[in-house]
């Protein structure tokens, strides 16, 4: 599952949120490499832009900005607010980078690589429990509050995210994962690398076994059976705590 890689410096751009709460998610491209986003991130030249994060191809997550501060990703002509296509903008009626946690992708037309699909998939998700966690304005990650750069400022970003920027399938994914637990959400992502397919295997065939042990008991077998259930109730247990499945106490 991704980490996230701390690259902001003294010279990243940011500012307060003056006491707006983030609620929007917006996409980006880099049209750069991963490389020279962190350098022009953390440039004492650079006084004009910053992201909260950039999803490299290899699926890496770098943090620029930390999201309780407002980068500098999507900020409007107070004129243009009211013609914004994204109700969201017209709604909140501010400068976007106020409320919005950006998203920079590295490429050009907007393609992803798979690693970095789902990566930001994740990232989403991560970024919603944040903010709900912290300020708790219920958000959630349907059309309102995940956007392109381009809905927010068609006028001078009508490319950003890319031509190729997988909305369909992210929306999809968003729909899932919105409604799960970041766990579940990672099992989804990364089957194999997480092992939880496997512990989820074991866990189902020690539960299918307790299963048949408690339909003996319950036509009326012996005490055996009974003992053997608790023996076959206590390996699950002792299992799903050992895989960490189980509250810690
Ligand atoms: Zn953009």
């Amino acid at each position: 599952m991704p980490e996230i890689i701390w690259k902001g410096n003294e010279h990243t751009n940011k500012e307060s949120r003056y006491g707006v709460v983030p609620i929007c998610i917006v996409d980006h491209i880099s049209t750069s490499t991963m490389y020279s986003m962190d350098s022009w991130f953390t440039d004492p030249k650079n006084d004009g832009s910053s992201a909260h994060f950039g999803v490299g191809k290899d699926g890496m997550i770098h943090q620029y900005v930390k999201i309780e501060d407002n980068a500098w990703a999507q900020g409007l002509p107070v004129a243009k607010i009211p013609l914004s296509p994204a109700p969201i903008v017209r709604d909140m009626n501010c400068n976007p980078n106020l409320y919005c946690v950006s998203i920079e992708h590295e490429g050009t037309d907007g393609e992803l690589t798979e690693e970095q699909f789902k990566a930001t998939v994740w990232l989403h998700r991560y970024i919603m429990q944040y903010i709900n966690d912290k300020w708790n304005p219920g958000m959630d990650l349907g059309s309102y509050n995940v956007l392109g750069h381009y809905q927010v400022d068609p006028w001078r970003r009508p490319n950003c995210p890319g031509p190729k920027f997988p909305w369909d399938r992210l929306r999809a994914e968003l729909a899932v994962a919105e409604k799960q637990t970041l766990e579940e959400l990672e099992l989804r992502l990364w089957p194999a690398e997480t092992g939880w397919a496997d512990r989820l295997e074991r866990i189902q065939a020690v539960n299918n076994e307790l299963n048949w042990y408690m339909e003996e008991v319950a036509q009326g077998e012996g005490v055996g059976y009974a003992n053997g259930c608790m023996d076959r109730y206590m390996a699950l247990y002792e299992f799903m705590n050992n895989q960490g499945f189980l509250p810690k106490k």
